[in-house]
C-alpha cells in the first residue's frame, strides 16, 4: 500500500517535471540562445579525500568543457556567441539516487522517477536555475578502482556523472563531463558497448583518414581514439576530442 502510494506520488511528479523537461528540451536544442547548464558536485563516499578535493573544486576546473562545446559548435556554424554557460554550483549535501548495474525494468523506472524528483528539488533550490543539471559524483580513487557507469535521462536534461576526486584525473574528468552533457542534448553513444571500441564511421573523428589507423583524434560520443581495429586509447584531454557529424545532427547543430 505504502509502496503503491509512493509510486503514484512519483508518477505525479513525473508528469509535472516531464512536461517542463519537454519544453526545456525544445528550447535547449534550437541553439539560438545560451543554454544554462548547472554542474552540482557531490561526494559519492564518506572519504575525507573526496571532501577535501571538493573544497578545492572551482569553476576553472570545468571551464574547458564549455570552451570545447563552443569551439565545436562554431565549427558547425552555430550562430550564437555562447552556446552554453556551464556554471559550478556549491557542493550538495546528498547524492542522487543510485542505480545498481543489474537492475530490472521496474527498478529502473522507479530510479528514473526518484532521480527526476531529486533533480527537481536540487534545481528549485539553486539560483539561478539551470536548464540542464549535471550531478558530478566524486569518488575517492583509493576506494573505487573503477567507476559506476554514468547515466543520463535522455529527455530529462539531467546526467549523473561519476568522476575521480583526483587532480591527476581532472583532464579525463572533463572528457566524461562533456560526453554526458552531450547525452542530455540527445547525442547517442558511438562505441561498441561490449568492447568499448569506437564504431565506424560515426565514432571516428576522421573516418576518411588513409590509412584509417591510427586516428589522431577521438569522437566525443565514442570517447576513445581508435589506434587499430582492436585497440583504442583514452585521449589526454578534450583538445583531442571532436564532435563528429552524426553527433552534430543528433544535437541539432546540423539540420537535415
Ligand atoms: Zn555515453
Amino acid at each position: 500500500m505504502w509502496r503503491a502510494l509512493r509510486i503514484s506520488f512519483l508518477l505525479l511528479v513525473l508528469v509535472v517535471v516531464a512536461a517542463q523537461a519537454w519544453i526545456d528540451r525544445f528550447s535547449t536544442t534550437r541553439w539560438q540562445r545560451t543554454v544554462f547548464v548547472g554542474a552540482f558536485p557531490v561526494s559519492a563516499d564518506a572519504s575525507p579525500v573526496t571532501a577535501d578535493y571538493l573544497t578545492h573544486l572551482d569553476q576553472g576546473k570545468i571551464d574547458e568543457v564549455s570552451d570545447f562545446v563552443e569551439a565545436e559548435a562554431r565549427r558547425y556554424g552555430v550562430d550564437v556567441d555562447e552556446p552554453i554557460e556551464l556554471r559550478l554550483y556549491p557542493t550538495l549535501a546528498s547524492a542522487p539516487p543510485a542505480l545498481n548495474a543489474g537492475a530490472g525494468v521496474l527498478t529502473r523506472i522507479v530510479w528514473s522517477l526518484r532521480l527526476r524528483y531529486y533533480r527537481h528539488r536540487m534545481v528549485a533550490a539553486a539560483s539561478p536555475r539551470p536548464q540542464i543539471a549535471l550531478f558530478l559524483l566524486y569518488h575517492d580513487p583509493a576506494l573505487a578502482s573503477s567507476l559506476p557507469h554514468s547515466a543520463g535521462l535522455q529527455r530529462g536534461l539531467t546526467a549523473v556523472v561519476h568522476l575521480f576526486a583526483s587532480r591527476s584525473q581532472e583532464s579525463q574528468n572533463r572528457i566524461v563531463i562533456a560526453h554526458e552533457l552531450l547525452h542530455t542534448f540527445g547525442a547517442t553513444d558511438k562505441y561498441d558497448l561490449a568492447t568499448g571500441l569506437p564504431k565506424y564511421p560515426d565514432g571516428f573523428a576522421d573516418p576518411r583518414l588513409s590509412p584509417l589507423y591510427p586516428q589522431q583524434l577521438a569522437e566525443i560520443m565514442a570517447v576513445k581514439t581508435p589506434l587499430s581495429a582492436t585497440d583504442a586509447r583514452m585521449p589526454d584531454s578534450l583538445a583531442d576530442e571532436r564532435v563528429g557529424p552524426a553527433t552534430a545532427r543528433e544535437i541539432g547543430w546540423v539540420r537535415r
